[in-house]
């Protein structure tokens, strides 16, 4: 299977950090840093700052996005949020599933594949997360897991509507934990994923399906990440908070200087 065909993409989750004015000054930073940049880069942030934000990249290289939606398209349901309303204000990807999500909300397999169906009837490109737990990990049931997770959250979801869906393989176990996987165990459930993803679809779609990894990337370990031939990119929690360090991860497989000159 070749990988040519698959844009690179690099997403900072910001997860609740950054007020609309620290946004905004985050992004002035990172732009000239990722000037030369070969990927993509995304940037998943908080619901106040996507309208200021997507505004200001309008025609700039970088795509702002949303970290959680509902999945209903609108309703009495206070302080949640709908698709509609995320695309009205300029975001054009949103994250689904993640696992701060399922285990501090409690999100299950069933309300992610109800958010997926929406955000995609919204026009929102979704980054479905799954990933196994250490518990999992350690007894070995990761395929398992992420068999499970994508049947459930992509069930009943025909494959030309999963054409931009993009898929991030966090182990949960590497989440802000500073132990990322190695590049040989995200290769594997990369490989896995694609391989279920061609079984349950298509090969077509699983050649073209974009699977990043997220857990504990840092700019030391980014580059032998995405090295791996199922590894398309990366999703970027805790180091895409500072803009010149997340930018040394989008430009890891680029090989130029673009630090700013010091004064
Ligand atoms: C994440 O938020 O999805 C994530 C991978 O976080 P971190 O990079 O901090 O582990």
């Amino acid at each position: 299977m070749t990988d040519t065909e698959r844009p690179v993409t690099i997403v900072g989750n910001w997860k609740m950090y950054k007020t609309v004015k620290e946004s905004l000054a985050y992004v002035k930073e990172l732009l000239p840093l990722v000037q030369h940049a070969t990927a993509r880069v995304y940037l998943a942030v908080p619901f106040t700052s996507i309208k200021t934000l997507a505004d200001f990249t309008k025609g700039k290289s970088i795509v702002i996005g949303a970290q959680n939606m509902h999945d209903a398209s609108e309703g009495a349901f206070t302080g949640e949020i709908a698709g509609v309303m995320l695309k009205g204000a300029g975001a054009q990807f949103v994250i689904l599933g993640h696992s701060e999500r399922r285990r501090l909300f409690k999100e299950t397999n069933q309300f992610i594949n109800s958010k997926v169906k929406r955000a995609i009837a919204d026009k929102l490109q979704p980054i479905l997360c799954i990933g196994e737990t250490l518990e999992e990990h350690q007894q070995g049931k990761t395929q398992e897991v992420l068999a499970n997770q994508l049947k459930e959250c992509l069930q009943g979801i025909e494959s030309h509507q999963l054409d931009n869906l993009m898929i991030s393989y966090e182990p949960v176990w590497a989440i802000g934990t500073d132990e990322t996987a190695t590049p040989e165990v995200a290769q594997a459930a990369h490989h896995f994923c694609r391989q279920f993803i061609s079984q349950t679809w298509n090969e077509h779609l699983a050649k073209k399906v974009l699977i990043q990894y997220g857990g504990s990337v840092k700019p030391e370990n980014a580059k032998e990440l995405l090295d791996q031939p199922d590894v398309d990119g990366l999703l970027v929690g805790g180091a895409s908070l500072s803009a010149e360090t997340f930018s040394k991860i989008v430009n890891c497989n680029v090989g130029i200087d673009v630090l700013p000159h010091p004064n």
